[in-house]
């Protein structure tokens, strides 16, 4: 289970500074990319239901913007705090730049655990929050998306709260908002999308059949869930998922979109019950024996207690940052495909992306053509990441960071340090 005392930007400049080293740069370049470029933090009040009024922290993160706008979705999680915050605003940079979208690394969260709260309640939080942080945002400087504990929803006020301060209507200020109000096509499904992708790139390279593949999943929200069903689809047989309530495990296979419609309409699989099941706890289900493990909740999941005991032959993070460094040595000596977080992911945010770019030009594509853009970019990015780690004999991971961590430092080369 998450180690509440390992620090995922300490664990995120590791990884930093491991990539630098084998890129060999500079160490003003160093310097420059290992530290955010800019951080606020905020102390805002929201009147709750019964009158009483509380303050919340929350807060926004630009880790270095020379590729584009920052980009970075808004985390809503009793557990967020400024290094956490710190360390996914650096994952996105990396993740930007390694599907070579045009964009910077940002991200954006608020102690709070949005389930305590009622929906108007979610709904002031939502946009004083974003009253509170729009000194940073905009369509062409930092665009906000969905993160662990928000949603549409979410971003719909968001974008309302930002569009009733300019006097007009902002779409591209934020991505991940429902279709109705200038979403994109198929945004809702893309992390998961990409995770299912790459998943099936790696099994190919490690001539591991689909439809033979036994498939765990770690957490069941908007990235696992997706995840489960499209493996599913794929052929594998999904035998154990779980979600805050616990884990489910039935090692002749999950009825995936049956635990998937259960899951949206009680918001939890607590309850769920099927014949054959077996409940897991969180622990126990990441050390089940699999050919694809898939840790889709949060960071610092595979640390140096379990990553011995983990027994599947390729791990695919849907999470940002379910791996530590120690974690990823062991599973490295151990033969595990890793396929990482920056690459794995990145499909939320590269249709995001074309989110974004719908909104500006205000026309808007089918959703065959959002897949079929997403998968072209998903299966490239997975080729660079394996070509690069065959070529120096690197984990993925390792591979991964220096595609990117590479095309940021020319970037920022280029532009030069003003002034
Ligand atoms: N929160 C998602 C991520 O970690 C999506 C970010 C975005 O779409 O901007 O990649």
């Amino acid at each position: 289970m998450a180690d509440v005392h390992l620090n995922a930007f300490q664990n995120a400049q590791q990884q930093f500074d491991l990539a630098a080293e084998k890129l060999d740069l500079s160490s003003g370049m160093r310097r420059v990319l290992r530290v955010p470029q800019r951080e606020l933090s905020v102390n805002f009040p929201v009147k709750m239901d019964n009158g009483d009024i509380q303050v919340f922290s929350g807060y926004r993160v630009q880790h270095n913007v020379s590729r584009g706008p920052a980009k970075g979705g808004i985390r809503f999680h009793p557990a967020v705090d400024l290094d956490e915050v710190r360390a996914l605003a650096m994952w996105m940079t990396w993740k930007c730049a390694l599907v070579n979208i045009p964009y910077g690394g940002a991200k954006g969260g608020v102690i709070v655990d949005p389930n305590s709260l009622s929906s108007p309640e979610l709904e002031r939080l939502t946009r004083r929050f974003a009253t509170e942080i729009s000194i940073l945002v905009g369509a062409e400087k930092d665009i906000p998306a969905p993160d662990v504990g928000t949603n549409g929803q979410v971003m719909a006020w968001f974008m309302d709260t930002i569009s009733m301060h300019r006097g007009y209507t902002v779409p591209a200020v934020i991505t991940g908002k429902p279709v109705e109000v200038g979403g994109s096509l198929g945004r809702v499904e893309a992390t998961g999308r990409g995770v299912s992708i790459v998943a099936r790139e790696a099994a190919r390279h490690l001539g591991i059949r689909l439809d033979q593949a036994t498939v765990v999943v770690q957490g069941f929200g908007n990235v696992g869930s997706v995840t489960a069903e499209l493996l599913h689809k794929m052929g594998c047989r999904v035998i154990a998922v779980s979600d805050v309530s616990g884990g489910y495990y039935n090692p002749k296979g999950l009825d995936i979109p049956a635990m998937s419609a259960y899951a949206k309409r009680n918001r939890s699989l607590a309850g769920y019950t099927a014949e054959g099941l077996e409940q897991v706890s969180n622990a126990e289900l990441l050390e089940l024996k699999c050919d694809i493990l898939a840790p889709c909740a949060l960071e610092n999941q595979i640390t140096e207690q379990n990553a011995d005991r983990i027994r599947c032959k390729l791990l695919v993070e849907g999470a940002n940052g379910p791996t530590t460094p120690s974690a990823d040595d062991i599973l490295y000596e151990k033969g595990i495909f890793v396929v990482p977080d920056i690459l794995a992911n990145a499909g939320g945010v590269t249709v995001s992306y074309f989110e974004w770019v719908q909104g500006l030009q205000e026309f808007f594509w089918t959703e065959e053509e959002i897949n079929n853009k997403l998968e072209r970019i998903m299966v490239h990015s997975f080729e660079s990441v394996l070509d690069q780690a065959l070529r120096h004999k690197v984990s993925m991971r390792m591979g991964g960071y220096m595609v990117a961590v590479a095309r940021v430092a020319e970037a920022t080369e280029i532009r030069g340090i003003y002034p």
